[in-house]
């Protein structure tokens, strides 16, 4: 099943740069870099050390291509277990694809997406969680997501997942002989000890399925929606927090027709900011398309900010609209958290700020009032804080295991579910034979998320989202 053909790759992103790495894997990389690399110092790269860098040119026919650096890895202590070379050369795009080109022609053939890190995969460098960590790593791009990824690429969460297997897979090899021996009703596997084992692995799979909550908001980014009328300042707090004039801000009302995300790294996390049409009821046809998607917005949305013009509220009836529009969207999404943001503090009298302080809604455990102005950037920063407080971020900080990945989550349902059984059978002394069942059920899911057991569609399906040198 490990192929034994080279393979080629731009490791680097495609198009100029200042330099390009080019990769290559297989038992005969060194021995094919060596004929087309001339070394400044005349030395020969097959009789060189693993791990060492060389200095000279890579040469087809006397035609100089280019001044490179080679890097030499001798599997099996390789990033693919296999012998692998790095090409460094000048990254001009013709200079990488002459280069690419000549290894082509010469018993090379293109890499697939993914495929040097399925090598690795194969030959046991890394396991299947650890592999899939490697292209979160590559697609992370904030703190708590990279953090995420890198834990789980040093197998954190593979070792955790492989000793309760390996547990779980004792006692099955003991039921197991139990079967064999059924004629003497002999129990080989001790009942206490392994309702001890079932109720730890239980509890370890419960954790697990309990932080992909987390994991998955933190590494898709936190949706915020950021709703209100035409004309309160939207587009000017999403512009204060991406700092940078992205959105569309004008004085026109209703100019935030479509929706804009755009997304933010706050504290480390990063949040995908929503800007919506505001909810107000119009006749508007453009308009109330952009009201139903500002519910749909919501309903997606992690928290809500809700914004109001403080200027406005000083309108009578301004505040009881309010009060009544902050229910419909409690009432509508019952376990979102809203922000309350009266907007563009700066034009607001101390008069009329106390005056909404004692009428606006008070304060509860799903919705906090804050003072802010978009244009000033004044309590910009205390609703920053106040975003972070919504993410749990107590795990990332105890580093632990937070899972991430879709595919390890649903087999992490599985396996609970098939322990559950077990469990279920224990309690109702059923026979081995239908515990056996499930318990291997629950190996399968298990050792799914590892590789220990696995498919060729399932390895296409994870590396085929790789990229091209990875
Ligand atoms: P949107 O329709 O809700 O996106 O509102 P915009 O962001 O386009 O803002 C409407 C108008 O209000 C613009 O002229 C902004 O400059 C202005 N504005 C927004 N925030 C503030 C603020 O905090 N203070 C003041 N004085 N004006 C603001």
């Amino acid at each position: 099943m490990i192929p034994n053909d080279t393979i080629i790759a731009l490791a680097t992103p495609s198009g100029a740069g200042a330099i390009a790495v080019i990769r290559i894997s297989g038992s005969n990389a060194i021995a094919l870099a060596s004929d087309y690399f001339k070394s400044i110092r005349g030395k020969n790269l097959i009789d060189q050390k693993t791990h060492t860098i060389h200095l000279g040119h890579i040469v087809e026919d006397k035609r100089v291509m280019d001044e490179v650096l080679v890097s030499i890895f001798k599997g099996p202590h390789s990033y693919t277990g296999e012998n692998v070379v790095e090409i460094s050369c000048h990254g001009s795009p013709y200079i990488q694809q002459q280069i690419i080109q000549l290894f082509l022609r010469n018993g090379c053939r293109t890499a697939d997406a993914g495929e040097f890190t399925l090598r690795a995969f194969l030959n046991g460098k890394l396991d299947l969680s650890q592999a899939e960590a490697v292209a979160d790593l590559i697609a992370s791009d904030n703190e708590a997501s990279h953090q995420i990824a890198i834990q789980q690429m040093r197998g954190g969460f593979s070792n955790e997942i492989k000793t309760l297997r390996e547990e779980l897979l004792n006692f099955a090899s003991l039921i197991e002989l139990e079967l064999d021996f059924s004629e003497e009703d002999v129990e080989f596997a001790d009942r206490s000890q392994f309702k001890e084992l079932l109720q730890r692995i239980q509890t370890v799979l419960k954790g697990l399925i309990d932080s992909f909550a987390v994991g998955n908001v933190i590494k898709n980014g936190i949706p915020v929606a950021i709703v209100g009328e035409p004309n309160v300042g939207k587009s000017t707090l999403l512009n204060a927090l991406l700092n940078e004039e992205r959105a569309i801000v004008s004085d026109v009302a209703g100019t935030t027709r479509d929706t804009i995300e755009d997304e933010i790294s706050i504290g480390g996390i990063g949040f995908r900011f929503i800007d919506t049409a505001g909810i107000r009821e119009t006749q508007d046809v453009v308009e109330s398309i952009g009201i139903r998607r500002t519910f749909e917005k919501i309903a997606q949305a992690h928290v809500v900010l809700y914004l109001v013009d403080g200027w406005q509220l000083t309108a009578a009836g301004a505040m009881d609209t309010l009060k009544n529009e902050i229910e419909k969207i409690k009432n509508k999404f019952p376990l979102k958290s809203i922000v309350l943001l009266i907007n563009k503090l700066d034009r607001l009298t101390e008069d009329q700020l106390s005056m909404f302080k004692e009428k606006l809604p008070d304060d509860d455990k799903r919705q906090t009032t804050l003072f802010i102005s978009a244009k000033t950037k004044e309590g910009v920063a205390d609703l920053e804080n106040k975003l972070l407080q919504f993410v749990n971020t107590g795990a990332l900080r105890n580093n632990e295991t937070i899972v991430t990945n879709t595919r390890h989550y649903n087999a992490l349902l599985k396996a609970l579910e098939e322990i559950e059984k077990v469990q279920f059978g224990m309690d109702e002394e059923l026979p081995s034979d239908l515990m056996a069942i499930d318990v291997r059920e629950a190996l399968y899911h298990l050792g799914l998320i590892t590789g220990q057991v696995t498919n060729d569609e399932l390895l296409g399906n994870i590396f085929s989202n790789f990229c091209i040198g990875k």
